[in-house]
């Protein structure tokens, strides 16, 4: 099955407007037509200004949340259709630090993705266990419980992220053989939940600590189908070579 590989930097709470214009001048050069599907994740007040760039080039823009109503008394909240009407084709729903900090559980989570698919987007779904799930074994349990919903959701408008908690902002990568066993087993969950055919089109994103040094390595493994890149998506140098990394990647062929 053919799957492109989808590179996606989230840059969290980084970059003014003005940063954010010179980054996205810097890297549109740097990104091939026919190579990894690329998506930057701006933060909301960045979202405009990179829109008028990002228009019509190989970049597509993406958000880092979304609530899952279309309007209404929800201060602090943006909705999808908010964002789809800026020119936002993406949404990254349930990060952990979203779980970590505000509370976000599985099922905001697949409500957010789900609003997001209903107005047009992509959802990111993020799932991953903490360090003490992984050392009480639980890692797969936690995975499933994550999942458990996905059948809320339409398979097409869907990328899953693979983002172990001990990984994220740590420095600290998940092994190339850790990666893939988890992602095997989220296909498999896709699978249940989507029909083999749909699970097997369905990308299935790395997250954690990847950079230019070991993008390679994980972007080869057979289920790993991109990245979905914290700090390093913040130098356009490190981003482009994370993306150069998942060119020509056997996810290209098969
Ligand atoms: C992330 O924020 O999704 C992430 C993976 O961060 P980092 O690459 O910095 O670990």
């Amino acid at each position: 099955m053919l799957r492109r590989p989808l590179i996606a930097g989230n840059w969290k709470m980084h970059g003014s407007t003005a940063w954010t214009q010179q980054y996205l001048e810097e890297l549109l050069p740097r990104v091939a037509t026919d190579g990894p599907e690329v998506v930057v994740c701006p933060p909301f007040t960045a979202l405009a200004a990179a829109a008028v760039i990002v228009v019509g080039s190989p970049v597509a823009l993406g958000a880092q949340n979304c609530h899952w109503e279309e309007k209404g008394a929800f201060t602090g909240e943006v909705s999808a259709a908010m964002l789809a009407e800026l020119g936002v084709r993406w949404v990254i729903v349930g990060h952990s630090e979203r779980r970590q900090y505000f509370g976000e559980t599985d099922e905001t989570a697949i409500r957010r993705a789900a609003a997001a698919q209903e107005a047009g987007l992509n959802a990111i779904l993020c799932v991953g266990e903490t360090l003490a799930q992984r050392q009480a074994g639980e890692t797969f349990a936690v995975l499933e419980a994550q999942t458990r919903d996905l059948g809320r959701l339409g398979p097409a408008r869907l990328a899953i992220a693979y983002e172990p908690v001990w990984a994220i902002g740590t420095g600290h990568t998940a092994t190339p053989a850790q990666a893939q066993e988890a992602h095997a087993f989220l296909r498999q969950r896709a699978r249940q939940h989507f029909g083999a055919e749909a699970a097997s089109r369905l990308r299935i994103l790395y997250g954690g600590s990847v950079k230019p040094d070991n993008a390679a390595e994980l972007l080869v493994q057979g289920d790993v189908d991109g990245a979905l890149v914290g700090g390093a998506s913040l130098d356009v140098a490190g981003f482009s070579a994370i993306i150069q990394a998942a060119t020509g990647q056997p996810s290209l062929a098969r």
